[in-house]
């Protein structure tokens, strides 16, 4: 089953928290990545700061049973996730402003859940696809970067995700190509 993860930092060594997260995600995922986009630098979104984003999408196959539950297997996979930015040094609960609007803030490391094979998950603490992705470009451009080198059965995505809404507010500033060898 294809797990599309999306990853950002804007906090220390951006590079090497992404690195870092992948080597987690590695080993708790127990498989290697198949395929991880290139690493692109990005301006905050949803938030003033002068401390800029490093953005990727990676790919993992995961080896699941036939009769996996969706809804049990992505909240593992969403501990997972939870588990290693706690690790690596993520601090805090969401917080939300007195309108009920999420506040986002600087962040050594988020690790969001984008898609989990044809799955749609609809529960308190997940949703996928996640929610706000085809309204970020720093999520849909590495997508669709690792989307086409994957080999992917093209009906997959795009049956997902229509026909990938652009976003033309945000400003995806330099392309910073350092594509990690697998682990
Ligand atoms: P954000 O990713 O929006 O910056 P957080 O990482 O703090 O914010 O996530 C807030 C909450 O969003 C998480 O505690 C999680 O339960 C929930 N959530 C819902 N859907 C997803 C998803 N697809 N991937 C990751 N988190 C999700
Ligand atoms: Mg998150």
């Amino acid at each position: 089953v294809q797990l599309y993860l999306s990853l950002g930092s804007n906090q220390g060594d951006r590079r090497q928290n992404l690195q870092a997260a992948l080597s987690c995600l590695n080993i708790d995922l127990k498989t290697p990545y198949k395929a991880v986009s290139s690493f692109i630098e990005t301006e905050p979104w949803g938030f003033e700061s002068d401390e800029k984003f490093l953005n990727a999408v990676a790919l993992y196959e995961l080896n699941l049973p036939e009769n996996y539950n969706p809804e049990a297997e992505g909240l593992m996979i969403l501990e997972i996730c939870k588990d290693i930015e706690r690790r690596l040094g993520r601090t805090g609960e969401p917080e939300y402003d007195e309108k009920g609007e999420r506040i986002y803030r600087s962040r050594p490391i988020d690790i969001d859940i984008l898609l989990f094979g044809d799955n749609r998950i609809d529960c308190e603490e997940l949703t996928v696809p996640h929610k706000l992705m085809y309204e970020r470009d720093f999520v849909m451009i590495p997508l669709q970067e690792i989307t086409g080198q994957a080999g992917n059965d093209e009906n997959v995505i795009p049956d997902l995700i229509g026909d990938l809404k652009k976003a033309p507010s945000q400003k995806v500033e330099c392309l910073i190509d350092c594509r990690l060898d697998r682990q």
